[in-house]
């Protein structure tokens, strides 16, 4: 596996693999099995094509807000390096800051109608963010395809948008959520909990679930009956502050007034503490 420190070590590797389709793994490290199993799917889709698979990790400053963990972000490198390679990843781009953004950048791409709700609602500036970096991350490593978990599905229907919007020649494809065994969705991010929070953070996953279950089984027929039995059930968890609760429909994000013809998604974010923490399920 080759670590790749900066874009013109990047582009040197690129131009001596020239011929091989690659697959992307955009993370920002502190790497779990959620990340890992981003990495296993790379890897069925590169063999598939014959090529190899590129993983990115860097903590990227435009998507965090002024009172959010920039800095206190975990950056464990070393560990990150050995689950990249226990994983099958070819290369591993890992920029500093300031290779990755001039200081006098100027342009930005902004997403104006999928990020303006949900999480997007809370953390103004976030999608644009993400949208900059990972078309930057697309133009430097040129993929034919790049996997993004569900686990974050706001950022993935987002990033399907900016592919279609700007016409990235790249396949996303999105991969389900990995879990804890009480169903907490794994995050970085769940580090930061404290033994009590850690033991009602499942409540997210629960409550979710359990209205999807109700909606798919014809007992919770509207989407207000829908979240008055996420509410019910969400109270059990006293050191929780929801931020949103939403039925949407999952390409558009647009919140459904009715089930009708729609894939619905159902998703949530809540608080413990300073910590805010984002799940979210489909109906089957
Ligand atoms: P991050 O490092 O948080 O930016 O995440 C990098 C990628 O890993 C994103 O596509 C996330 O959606 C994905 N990811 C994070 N947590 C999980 C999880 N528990 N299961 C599956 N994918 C995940």
């Amino acid at each position: 596996m080759e670590l790749l420190p900066d874009k013109s070590s990047l582009r040197d590797w690129i131009a001596s693999h020239r011929h091989l389709p690659r697959v992307l793994v955009p993370t920002m490290g502190a790497l779990h099995r959620g990340h890992t199993s981003l990495f296993d799917r790379a890897r069925e889709e590169a063999s598939r094509l014959g090529g190899e698979v590129v993983a990115t990790i860097f903590v990227n400053p435009t998507q965090f807000g002024p009172n959010e963990d920039f800095t206190a972000y975990p950056r464990p490198l070393e560990a990150d390096l050995a689950k990249c390679r226990e994983h099958g990843v070819d290369a591993v781009f890992a920029p500093g800051v300031g290779d990755m953004y001039a200081d006098d950048r100027s342009i930005t791409i902004a997403e104006n109608r999928l990020s303006t709700t949900l999480c997007g609602a809370s953390r103004p500036g976030h999608f644009d963010g993400v949208c900059t970096v990972v078309a930057k991350l697309f133009l430097l490593t040129q993929p034919g395809a790049a996997i993004f978990g569900e686990k974050d599905f706001q950022q993935l229907a987002v990033i399907r948008r900016l592919v279609r919007d700007l016409d990235f020649p790249v396949d996303i494809i999105g991969a389900p959520t990995v879990r804890e065994e009480d169903g907490l969705a794994l995050s970085s991010r769940n580090v930061y909990l404290t033994p009590g929070q850690r033991a009602q953070a499942q409540v997210l996953q629960r409550s979710l679930a359990k209205t999807a279950r109700g909606i798919a089984e014809g007992r919770l027929e509207t989407p207000s009956a829908a979240k008055e039995a996420f509410l019910g059930e969400f109270a059990a968890a006293t050191l929780a502050r929801l931020d949103y609760f939403e039925m949407v429909d999952a390409w558009t994000l647009q919140r459904l007034d009715e089930f009708g013809d729609s894939e619905p998604r159902l998703l949530a974010a809540a608080f413990f503490g300073k910590t805010r923490l984002i799940d979210n399920v489909g109906l089957s």
